[in-house]
């Protein structure tokens, strides 16, 4: 470690576990530590808990606790970025912890939060597949469906921090809408998450449909993909119409934020090329031809590592 250089630190605090990376000032990634969150252990415990993992990156890696310029957290969870406050976090049974000012107060360096996949999308704009691409749109296909939206660099949180929520892009048809896990009903994740592509697979199965999901005891979503590939005609249809709302809601954003690169990172997102290139053909078929021509569908690079990368990136990206 040069001792002139400045690092940053990126948190990405989760449910079970609690990932911090250390990040040179380019956003690259050198060196990460976890450990166990211990949400038992109240707010409190927890913010301690990273304190602790922070300090002990920091001096296993050789680093003096003067180059680190400034520390990020990704949560999950609504939050006040303004007053770096935590208003709610279900995952983590948290309400209304000034998440910003204990860190401060513990650490001594400048602290700044925002939601974890707010943080996921900055860290592929700052150093993954869309790096160098100033206006780009990251999606994240996991349980949920989650999103960045970066304009010029920078995050788009909004005046309430729903900026970039776009798994409640509401685009299923009423007819055919079910119920989202915000209470609304047809939004995005119902159809394009891993959960929504279970929920089709096993109303398929329920309809007697001849598939070859039929024979699993519990379907996931890879099973789905896995059958789509293998040719099944009702698993190639869930994935199709996964795709097809994706690339809706992909057609949907051109006309707001115009992006030049949409990423597609999470779990779903592992089945490729078979999968984008649907989203893909979805996306220009419904998108206004300027707001498709020259932009591209990538997957994501950072993996698992995107929370941190771009939680560091908080401080010196945009
Ligand atoms: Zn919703």
């Amino acid at each position: 470690m040069e001792t002139n250089d400045k690092y940053y630190i990126g948190i990405d605090l989760g449910g079970t576990s609690i990932k911090i990376g250390l990040c040179d000032a380019q956003g690259q990634l050198l060196a990460v530590f976890e450990g166990p969150t211990e949400a038992e252990k109240r707010a409190e415990g927890v913010l301690q808990n990273i304190e602790l993992y922070v300090r002990e990156l920091v001096a296993r890696e050789g680093c003096n606790w003067e180059q680190i310029a400034g520390i990020g957290a990704g949560i999950p969870g609504f939050l006040d970025f303004e007053q770096g406050l935590v208003k709610a976090s279900p995952n983590l049974g948290w309400k209304d912890v000034p998440v910003r000012q204990i860190l401060e107060d513990r650490m001594g360096k400048p602290v700044k939060i925002d939601n974890d996949a707010n943080v996921a999308a900055l860290g592929e704009v700052w150093s993954g597949a869309a790096a160098g691409i100033p206006n780009a749109v990251c999606y994240t296909l996991g349980t949920g469906v989650g999103g960045g939206i970066i304009v010029k660099n920078n995050l788009c949180q909004g005046f309430n921090g729903m900026g970039g929520e776009i798994g409640h892009l509401k685009v299923v048809a009423d007819n055919e809408a079910i119920l989202c896990g915000c209470g609304k009903k047809g939004c995005l994740e119902t159809v394009s998450s891993a959960t929504g592509i279970i929920y089709m697979a096993k109303e398929a199965v329920i309809r007697g449909e001849q598939t070859m999901l039929a024979h699993h005891r519990e379907i996931t979503a890879k099973d789905v993909l896995d059958a789509a590939k293998a040719g099944d005609p009702a698993a190639l249809h869930i994935v199709d119409r996964a795709a097809d709302y994706l690339g809706r809601s992909m057609a949907l954003l051109s006309v707001v934020v115009n992006p030049q690169r949409f990423v597609v990172g999470g779990g779903v997102a592992k089945a490729g090329s078979f999968l984008l290139d649907r989203i893909d053909r979805y996306f220009r078929e419904y998108a206004l031809g300027n707001g498709s021509e020259n932009v591209d569908i990538v997957p994501a690079i950072l993996g698992n590592n995107a929370g941190v990368v771009g939680a560091a990136g908080l401080h010196c990206f945009g």
